[in-house]
């Protein structure tokens, strides 16, 4: 594309020049339109010293100045010979293009304009956009996005609309004092993070949480969501990102908001199919804003998801979404906090015990309870009482647990107890294991989309180097959720599928790139997958082994497994009856922390 202030030079001119015709001569001051009897006078009295003729219009100057001081005028022709009679007066004068020049002059130039305007238009929605708006933006501009560009500047939303997520909004606090006073901050060097990532299931309140931290801070607030910059045209959504930040560094301090990051920032590669031109554009340019930010501009972005699995990793990158805030369903107190935020603006009965009804939802994200509190005020709305009783929440969570079941979001009290065995298992195993991450929080609440219940190491820090030892501890501790529940029996469950993969893919690394099965030796079997050329579509590698080697590695992945679930099940056997206490402790309380779990010896 050729530069774009050029061309827009070229049309300024072309407009003026077209202006010019329109009014034909210039020059002279003109008086105005004089009859065609006057015309004649003047030109018997030989005052006339020069004229223009056109096919309906006389323009000519006088020798001498007009009363008001002008010698120009003008008059309409009838029809003589009028070159006979100007040749007879001695007045020097010439032809012109009719009046009316200016729509034929019109006529003949609008169409190569038009089609140059078609051209870059399409040029644009081709190349992507690389040049900014045309005429200061007004005309032509296909790229500026059609989000929601217009920040809102006056947003209403608190900290105290969100309930039961401390933790995450303790993290966005420091993003609130930032985006306040990004001047102090910057003063002593300090390093805000430039992107949020708020991870967690959905309806957990992250677009709440970002609205908050915008009401909080009192800046302005640009809410996109992912899908919205994925177009059909290779070349737009990048020159939307691009406009969109370009807004945003004009009103910094400010946040710019992007829902469902992984419409836009899956990874890339990800797909076979070829057609991704337009995606991987798009993600491109968003890397490259955040990239390119100045420390000191106070533009904060946040981003929800909740499948950050499937992100491209060059997102989560330090100096990009490096600070990820998991937004997980609320705990029971949690929920009973949830509940009063929905709850205030509804007459409620004496008898309503919002503490009750949080023990009735474990699951519940804070969507479902505010769906809750709605379906509670129908109800009694329905059966005409005067407030909502009771009743009216017993028969709301009934209405929508039915709903979740089907979902496969509730768990039934079995289901819950080979949980809390199963969580437990991998707690206990993890404090009793020398080398593992130590336990911070064990939970029985649904977490993410696969997980039932979850257990917390300590955050694992990038670590450069791994020892086998402790490649066998964390092993060990995977292995820990079926020891539990082979040890309760009398089934084992499809809940121990996740920690089995993991387990299975540390073993493999083990035996097959880090050479550390003695009787497989130093060879690396196998090299990083997917890395191969860095080519998409490189999804098929030959094996580099033969078939003697490949039952070999087999046999030996599944040794070390064994080796893990036994020392598991020895650890949960020495301590059996913790085990069972801290099971009947975490269906009690749902959520423990350390210290609430009982030692294991
Ligand atoms: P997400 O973006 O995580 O899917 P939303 O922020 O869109 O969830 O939440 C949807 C609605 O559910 C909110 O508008 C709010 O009414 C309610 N909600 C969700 N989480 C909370 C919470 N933690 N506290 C209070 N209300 C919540
Ligand atoms: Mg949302
Ligand atoms: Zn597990």
């Amino acid at each position: 594309m050729p530069k774009l202030p050029h061309l827009r030079f070229l049309w300024l001119a072309a407009i003026l020049g077209m202006v010019l015709l329109g009014f034909g001569q210039f020059g002279s001051p003109t008086a105005g339109p004089v009859p065609y009897s006057q015309f004649q006078q003047w030109l018997d009295a030989g005052r006339v010293a020069r004229v223009t003729v056109t096919g309906d219009s006389i323009r000519g100057e006088l020798k001498d100045k007009l009363p008001d001081g002008t010698t120009g005028f003008v008059t309409e022709r009838v029809p003589t010979n009028i070159a006979a009679e100007l040749s007879r007066h001695g007045v020097e004068y010439s032809g012109a293009p009719a009046v009316g020049a200016f729509s034929q002059v019109l006529a003949w130039i609008l169409p190569p304009l038009l089609f140059v305007g078609i051209w870059l238009i399409a040029g644009r929605l081709m190349s992507g956009g690389r040049g900014g708006g045309m005429l200061g933006g007004g005309l032509l501009s296909v790229g500026r996005s059609k989000a929601k560009l217009v920040a809102e500047t006056d947003v209403k939303t608190t900290f105290d609309d969100v309930a039961g997520v401390d933790e995450a909004k303790e993290e966005l606090r420091e993003i609130v004092d930032f985006l306040k006073r990004p001047g102090e901050f910057t003063r002593l060097g300090a390093h805000v993070p430039r992107g949020v990532l708020l991870v967690g299931p959905p309806g957990t309140g992250k677009t709440l949480l970002a609205r908050a931290v915008a009401g909080e801070a009192g800046v302005p607030f640009f809410a996109t969501n992912g899908a919205e910059f994925v177009e059909m045209f290779v070349g737009v959504g990048a020159a939307r990102v691009r406009d969109l930040f370009e807004q945003a560094r004009k009103v910094a301090p400010c946040i710019i908001f992007i829902d469902e990051l992984d419409a836009l920032g899956r990874a890339r590669h990800a797909s076979p199919v070829s057609g991704q031109d337009e995606k991987e554009q798009t993600l491109n340019q968003l890397l490259a804003e955040m990239d390119g930010f100045d420390r000191s501009v106070a533009v904060v972005i946040l981003a929800a998801t909740n499948r950050p699995e499937i992100l491209d990793p060059a997102l989560l990158r330090a100096g990009r979404f490096d600070r990820q805030v998991l937004v997980d369903r609320p705990e029971k107190q949690g929920r009973i906090d949830i509940l009063k935020v929905h709850t205030v603006t509804l007459t409620l009965a004496a008898d309503v015990d919002l503490a009750e009804i949080a023990a009735m939802t474990p699951g519940f994200t804070g969507a479902d309870l505010a769906n809750l509190a709605n379906e509670a005020a129908v109800h009694a709305t329905r059966r005409k009482a005067d407030a909502i009783g009771m009743e009216d929440f017993v028969a709301a969570v009934e209405r929508i647990v039915a709903g979740l079941e089907k979902r496969s979001r509730v768990m039934i009290p079995r289901e819950r107890r080979i949980v809390a065995y199963h969580e437990m298992g991998h707690a206990l195993v993890a404090m009793a294991t020398p080398g593992a991450d130590p336990v911070t929080k064990v939970s029985i609440i649904p977490r993410g989309i696969g997980a039932l219940g979850y257990t917390l190491s300590r955050p694992t820090e990038d670590r450069f180097l791994m020892g086998r030892s402790e490649l066998e501890a964390k092993l060990t501790v995977l292995m820990g959720g079926r020891a539990a529940e082979i040890l309760i029996g009398p089934d084992i469950s499809t809940g121990a599928a996740d920690d089995i993969a993991r387990a299975t893919d540390i073993a493999r690394g083990m035996v097959l790139r880090y050479g550390m099965d003695d009787k497989l030796g130093p060879v690396a079997w196998d090299t990083e997958e997917g890395h191969f050329l860095d080519q998409p579509g490189a999804f098929w590698r030959p094996r580099r082994y033969s078939e003697q080697t490949a039952r070999e590695i087999d046999q030996v992945v599944r040794t070390i497994l064994e080796h893990g679930l036994e020392r598991a099940l020895g650890v949960l056997r020495a301590n059996r009856a913790k085990l069972d206490e801290g099971a009947e402790r975490l269906l009690a309380q749902e959520t423990l922390t350390a210290e609430q779990i009982p030692k294991p010896d």
